[in-house]
C-alpha cells in the first residue's frame, strides 16, 4: 500500500528555497499556442472565476478567463450553473487567505451536488508550501491547482480532470519566463489591465511576492504596444499598465537602455486617451519617468509610490533599498516635474518592534509628503519571509491604536486633496451607475479622483467635463457642463 508521500510524488510542489533562488539568466520568450486536442472540451459548459488580491490577480483571472473561452466555456452568470470554478488567491495577508480557505470549504456542498464539476485553486496561495500541504491533507475535493508560471497549461490541466479524472497539482517554484500573446477575457469595455513586466527582486522583508511571482522579467516592448494598439482600435479609454515595481521596467533586459520612460513616451503615440500604471518602488523612479509624465497628456498626473514606514531604523529592517530622506526628495522632484500631481502611497504600522519614536516619524514623513490618499496596514507576518521571524514585543492594541491614529490623518488628507478641486472643471471616465444610486453616474478624474454626478447613461464609457461643486472624504461631486 502506498504511503501518502509516495502518493504524492507525482504532483510537482513549491519549494521556498527553489522561489529564493535568482540567477543572471536570461529571461526566456514564448507565446501561448492551444493545444488542438483541447480547442472543444468545454463546448456547452459554463466556467466562474473568483478573484482575490491585487489588479494583478485581476489581470490573471481575465487570462485564465480568455483561455477558458479558448476551449469553448463560457462564463456563467453565477457560481451555481458553473462546470468549473477557479479560485485565483492572494497570500499578502492572512485575511485574504482566511477569505479563500473558507471559500473552499464552502465548494464542497457544490462538488457533492455535481460530482463532475471542476474545481481549481490559483494564484500566489499555492506558490506557498504550506498551503499544497494543508491542500493535500484537507481538501479532496480540489481538481486542479497550478501557480503563477503556469496559467497558459490551464487546457491541459482541465482535459486531465475532465476525461481521466486525474487530480493536478502543478506548482513551479522558479525564475520565471514569459509566456506572451495570452487570450484575454476582459472584465471592463473601455477600461484595461496591461501587464508590463512579472515577478519583484526587491525582496522587501515583509513581502512574500519575490517567492510567489518569481524574478524581475520585462514583456518585449513591441508585444506591449501592439496589444495596446489594439486595445485602441477596440475603442479602450484608459490603460493601466501593470508590474510588481514598473520603475524597473527594461532593467532586466540585457544590453537595452530602453526603460520605464521610454516605454510611457511610446505608448502615449499610441493615442490612448489614458495611461496609468501601477506599482511603483521609489528607488527605481527616474527622472526619465517624471518628464515623460509631465511631456505627455495623457500619461495621467496621478502617482501611487508606497513609503511603507517614515522611520529609517524599520525601513532598513524592511530592506526598503531608500531612508525617508531619499523618498521626501524624491516625493519634491515629482511635484516640481509634475505641478498639482496627486501622490498616493502604502503604509505598514506595527513592523516588528517599531517603537512611538518609529511611528511619529512615519506621522511626520505622512505631512511632508501630503499625500492625497493611503492604503494603511497592520503588519501581517507571511510563513518564509524573513520578517516572520522577527522579535515582536508591540501590543497588538497598540499596533491597532497606531492604525487608527495614522487613518484620522489620512483621511483629513484625502479630504484636503479632493477640496482643490471644488469650482473647477475636470475630465471624468465614466464608468457607470454609481454605487448606491442608479440614478448617478461616477467614474474617475485624471487625478484619480472619484466623482459622483447627476448625467444621462449616454455618457458610460466616455470621458466627459464635469464642474466639481462640493468635496467629501472619498468622492468629489459634481455636475454635468450643459455642451452648446
Ligand atoms: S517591492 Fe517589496 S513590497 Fe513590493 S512586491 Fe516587491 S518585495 Fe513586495
Amino acid at each position: 500500500m502506498k504511503s501518502k508521500e509516495e502518493l504524492y510524488e507525482k504532483y510537482i510542489k513549491p519549494s521556498l528555497s527553489d522561489a529564493r533562488r535568482r540567477s543572471n539568466k536570461d529571461t526566456e520568450y514564448t507565446y501561448f499556442s492551444l493545444n488542438p486536442t483541447t480547442k472543444t472540451i468545454g463546448k456547452g459548459k459554463y466556467y466562474y472565476i473568483e478573484t482575490y488580491g491585487c489588479q494583478g490577480n485581476e489581470a490573471d483571472s481575465e487570462t485564465m478567463a480568455g483561455i477558458l473561452e479558448a476551449i469553448g466555456f463560457k462564463k456563467a452568470s453565477k457560481i451555481e450553473e458553473s462546470d468549473i470554478i477557479i479560485l485565483n488567491t492572494c497570500a499578502i495577508r492572512e485575511n485574504a487567505e482566511n477569505r479563500a480557505w473558507g471559500e473552499l470549504g464552502r465548494l464542497k456542498s457544490f462538488k457533492r451536488n455535481n460530482p463532475d464539476l471542476i474545481i481549481g485553486f490559483a494564484g500566489c496561495m499555492p506558490q506557498e508550501e504550506k498551503t499544497i500541504k494543508r491542500l493535500l491533507e484537507k481538501y479532496p475535493h480540489i481538481d486542479i491547482v497550478f501557480g503563477t508560471h503556469n496559467i497558459d497549461k490551464l487546457p491541459i490541466y482541465v482535459e486531465e480532470a475532465m476525461f481521466n479524472k486525474e487530480r493536478v497539482i502543478e506548482v513551479y517554484s522558479k525564475e520565471g519566463g514569459i509566456v506572451d500573446r495570452l487570450p484575454k477575457s476582459r472584465n471592463h469595455q473601455y477600461k484595461a489591465w496591461v501587464n508590463i513586466m512579472f515577478g519583484c527582486d526587491e525582496f522587501c522583508t515583509y513581502c512574500i511576492v519575490p517567492y510567489t511571482r518569481g524574478k524581475e522579467r520585462s514583456r518585449k516592448k513591441e508585444d506591449i504596444i501592439e496589444e495596446v494598439k489594439k486595445l485602441v482600435n477596440d475603442g479602450y479609454q484608459e490603460i493601466t499598465l501593470l508590474g510588481q515595481n514598473v520603475n524597473a521596467y527594461g532593467k532586466d533586459i540585457k544590453n537595452s537602455d530602453y526603460t520605464f520612460g521610454d516605454l510611457l513616451n511610446d505608448l502615449a503615440k499610441t493615442k490612448i486617451p489614458r495611461i496609468r500604471f501601477t506599482t511603483s518602488h521609489p528607488h527605481d523612479l527616474d527622472q526619465k519617468t517624471m518628464d515623460a509624465i509631465q511631456n505627455n497628456d495623457n500619461v495621467m498626473p496621478f502617482f501611487h509610490l508606497p513609503v511603507q514606514s517614515g522611520s529609517n531604523t524599520i525601513l532598513k529592517k524592511m530592506n526598503r533599498h531608500y531612508t525617508r530622506e531619499e523618498y521626501i526628495d524624491v516625493v519634491k522632484r515629482l511635484k516640481e516635474a509634475v505641478p498639482g500631481i496627486s501622490i498616493t502611497t502604502d503604509i505598514i504600522v506595527g513592523f516588528p518592534n517599531e517603537s512611538e519614536e518609529d511611528f511619529q516619524d512615519t506621522l511626520s514623513l505622512v505631512d511632508e509628503c501630503q499625500f492625497e490618499g493611503a492604503f494603511t496596514f497592520i503588519f501581517s507576518p507571511r510563513e518564509g519571509t524573513p520578517a516572520a521571524t522577527f522579535d515582536d514585543s508591540i501590543n497588538p492594541m497598540i499596533k491597532k491604536e497606531r492604525l487608527r491614529i495614522l487613518n484620522k490623518k489620512i483621511n483629513d488628507l484625502y479630504l484636503k486633496g479632493n477640496k482643490r478641486f471644488v469650482n473647477e472643471i475636470v475630465l471624468v471616465l465614466v464608468d457607470g451607475p454609481s454605487k448606491n444610486d442608479e440614478t448617478i453616474l461616477s467614474g474617475y478624474t485624471e487625478h484619480n479622483k472619484l466623482v459622483n454626478f447627476k448625467g444621462d447613461a449616454k455618457m458610460i464609457g466616455k470621458i466627459v467635463e464635469v464642474r466639481i461643486v462640493e468635496a467629501r472624504t472619498w468622492f468629489l461631486i459634481g455636475e454635468q457642463i450643459e455642451k452648446n
